[in-house]
């Protein structure tokens, strides 16, 4: 049994951006990752832009300047400023080459076409200057960016509307179990709502993917290797539910070795999580995740994000981890590393009642997740503890 730390070592050492990108229209790039440099075309700004509303003034000695004329947003004329003069100018409009600093209109006192300025003011005082933000033939954003609105809108101020991103993987879930009953049904004795098909559904589409089918099967080993060996064939990734255990119905693992799938590592040395699987058919990456739905949960957040992230070119990616106070107790058992559920709240983290790896409730209350390594020792509250935060807000 290898340890948590080992596990997102082999998943980081096994799992390579895709070689295989797309162009896509700006608009429907939120959460790709570029797949090369994109290059300004343009100077941004393109002109010398009024960062205020005032005057553009062509600066002299005294504090007297004639307005002889105006540039508002979107105007295009360049009037020419002598020293001594200023126009009317307002925030977004061209600077004329000819003046050398905005005053904001705030700060100046007008009497018809005579101009009076209360403060001392710099050259460039309220200018944009051309290309401050980029010159063009300049790297705008670097390979390897994910993007979110605000680079998004970046590209957009460019010009660009077109990007190469690394192709998002067609990921395929497959959940097993004879006890599954469908959304819809009445519950028969002995059975549950299958569950962990929407979870993983549903965050897989939070984060961003949305090339994912969803397929169940009973626990027959036929019926599960002939579903899986499709589905690795259709698919980039494969999420397995349940079946990864050592009971007798379990036939996922057996299945996977049946089609050639090479385990990189079964069994992690963690609660919840402990029968995980994570393999690979050539390009294809496979995870077995426990049927429990909390431990599925937290398995998909602490190890299928990541590799889906480096498989989709964002490879600096990582949860995001900070230091808490403990507002609760809890006596840690056994020597496995734990994953608790937990509320965390500016600088502080409550451990919530109910761990057990079937209980969803407590997950569904969560924001966050304690992390005692193998070696922790149970927790007193006020006392320091590691916080994982989910990525669901
Ligand atoms: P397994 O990993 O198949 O041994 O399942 C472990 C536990 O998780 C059992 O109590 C199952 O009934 C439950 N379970 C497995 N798959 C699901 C699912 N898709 N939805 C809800 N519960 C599940
Ligand atoms: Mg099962």
């Amino acid at each position: 049994m290898i340890s948590v730390e080992q596990a997102i070592q082999i998943i980081s050492n096994n799992v390579d951006a895709t070689s295989v990108s797309r162009e896509i229209n700006i608009s429907v790039a939120l959460d790709y990752v570029l797949f090369d440099d994109v290059i300004s075309p343009i100077n941004m700004p393109p002109f010398r832009q009024s960062a205020m509303d005032g005057y553009a003034l062509h600066l002299h000695d005294t504090k007297e300047y004639a307005i002889v004329g105006e540039v508002k947003a979107g105007d295009h004329h360049q009037p020419h400023l002598k020293i001594g003069e200023a126009i009317r100018i307002f925030t977004g409009a061209p600077v004329p080459d000819s003046a050398n600093a905005v005053i904001m209109q705030e700060k100046t006192n007008v009497v018809e076409d005579s101009l009076r300025i209360q403060t001392e003011i710099n050259t460039n005082s309220n200018i944009r200057q051309l290309g401050e933000q980029v010159m063009k033939g300049e790297i705008a954003l670097k390979m390897g960016t994910k993007l979110n609105p605000a680079s998004i809108a970046f590209l957009a101020t460019l010009g660009i509307t077109k990007v190469k991103v690394y192709k998002k993987p067609a990921i395929s879930i497959v959940v097993t179990g004879n006890e599954l009953a469908e959304p819809d049904s009445s519950l028969q004795y002995g059975q549950i709502y299958e569950s962990n098909a929407v979870m993983l559904s549903t965050s897989l589409k939070q984060l961003g993917y949305n090339e994912v089918t969803m397929h169940k099967v009973n626990d027959d080993y036929g019926n599960t290797l002939s579903l899986l060996d499709r589905v690795i064939s259709e698919n980039d990734v494969v999420l397995v539910s349940g079946g990864i255990s050592v009971g007798d119905y379990d036939f996922v693992g057996k299945a996977l070795n049946e089609l050639d799938v090479k385990e990189l590592f079964y069994k992690v040395k963690q609660k919840p999580g402990k029968p995980l699987f994570f393999g690979k058919k050539e390009s294809k990456i496979i995870f077995a995740l426990p049927g429990n739905p909390a431990a599925a949960l937290s398995c998909f957040y602490l190890y299928v994000l990541l590799a889906l992230e480096l498989l989709s070119g964002n490879v600096i990616f990582s949860l995001h981890r900070t230091q808490a106070l403990s507002n609760s107790d809890y006596i840690k058992r056994g020597d496995r590393g734990q994953f608790l559920k937990a509320i965390y709240d500016n600088g502080k983290v409550e451990i919530l009642d109910g761990q057990s790896s079937s209980m969803l409730h407590t997950f569904a209350l969560s924001n966050a997740l304690v992390y005692l390594s193998e070696t922790a020792e149970s927790i007193t509250k006020n006392d320091q503890v590691e916080v994982i935060l989910l990525p669901i807000n």
